[in-house]
């Protein structure tokens, strides 16, 4: 089983950010301008930070990247040009980080806010991250340039409020799109939010991708299956690999049976709508020794033109 580090950093974002609708299009960016997979979340919550995903209300600069091309704003008229030169942009700035020998993730993400010389700055002063380097680099180009109020001093905090890390040990390894799209459309992401049917705040175990009812669903690990029943959840169909077990729930169809083993890509079913449900989708949960985690950042980049 292949093992990546994408899960180092599990992603936290506000209930219906749109700005999971957008991990695809980084992640393809990421893959074409050679950019380590395991920045994938970072880039997103940075995203979150610069813009909350909303391509409107900035002009369509949702990585606020504008500035780094010129120094100006109103550059980047797209999401798409926005992402690509903000993943051009971050890219630029790990291989600074590289030639410094610079290992702390967060200078990088300060530097994504202060500009690249933040990340010399940072070098000269031991390295590593902390809020007085921030401040007095702030202070310095406020003195050196007459600005006032130079960028943001607490760039790291707002983007990290949207991580959590987590360590990599025991990564459970690659995931594949349990549905057909081009675009994983996500209605929920993992995490706490109010439920849809019941009105109350709940923790949402899992993901939900939406697509109309009848869609194949396959499988995203290869593994045996445990469990097929009937119940709140819909029809549910259970794979167990080790102490990984994958749900695929509120499916209309499945032709498996308990003990059939799969592999990556078998075809676990059809999307429904049964069980608590308002709509076609597929709850898809992954619990390793029985605790639900955020599946998203495991996902296999690869996969996203499946
Ligand atoms: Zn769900």
């Amino acid at each position: 089983m292949a093992t990546q580090t994408t899960g180092e950093y599990l992603l936290l974002l506000p209930e219906g950010s749109p700005v999971y609708l957008y991990m695809r299009a980084v992640g393809r960016e990421m893959l074409l301008q050679v950019v380590p997979a395991k920045y994938l979340n970072i880039l997103l919550a940075i995203m979150q930070q610069e813009s909350g995903g909303n391509a409107e209300a900035t002009g369509g600069d949702i990585m606020q990247a504008s500035e780094s091309i010129d120094g100006n704003l109103g550059n980047i008229t797209s999401a798409e040009e926005s992402i690509k030169q903000g993943v051009s942009y971050f890219g630029h700035l790990i291989e600074i980080a590289q030639e410094l020998n610079i290992q702390d993730i967060r200078v990088i993400v300060q530097s994504y806010n202060y500009g690249a010389g933040f990340l010399a700055f940072a070098k000269e002063h031991g390295g590593v991250y902390s809020e007085e380097i921030s401040n007095s680099f702030r202070q310095k180009m406020q003195d050196e340039y007459d600005w006032y109020g130079y960028g943001d001093p607490d760039y790291v905090a707002h983007v990290f409020r949207y991580l959590n890390v987590v360590s990599t040990e025991g990564s459970p390894g690659v995931f594949r799109f349990p549905i057909p799209t081009t675009r994983p459309y996500l209605s929920y992401g993992f995490g706490s939010r109010i439920h849809p049917l019941f009105g109350s705040e709940d923790f949402h175990k899992g993901l939900d991708f939406l697509a109309k009812e009848g869609t194949p669903i396959y499988s995203s690990i290869e593994g045996e299956v445990s469990v097929v029943r009937n119940e709140s959840m819909g029809l549910c169909v259970i794979t167990r690999l080790e102490n990984i077990s994958v749900y695929y729930m509120h499916l209309s169809a499945t032709n498996l049976e308990e003990g059939e083993l799969v592999q990556a890509g078998t075809i676990i079913g059809l999307m429904g709508n049964t069980g608590y449900s308002t709509e076609s989708h597929l709850h898809f949960q992954v619990e390793i020794d029985g605790t639900p985690i955020d599946p998203l950042p495991f996902f296999s980049l690869d996969d996203y033109d499946r």
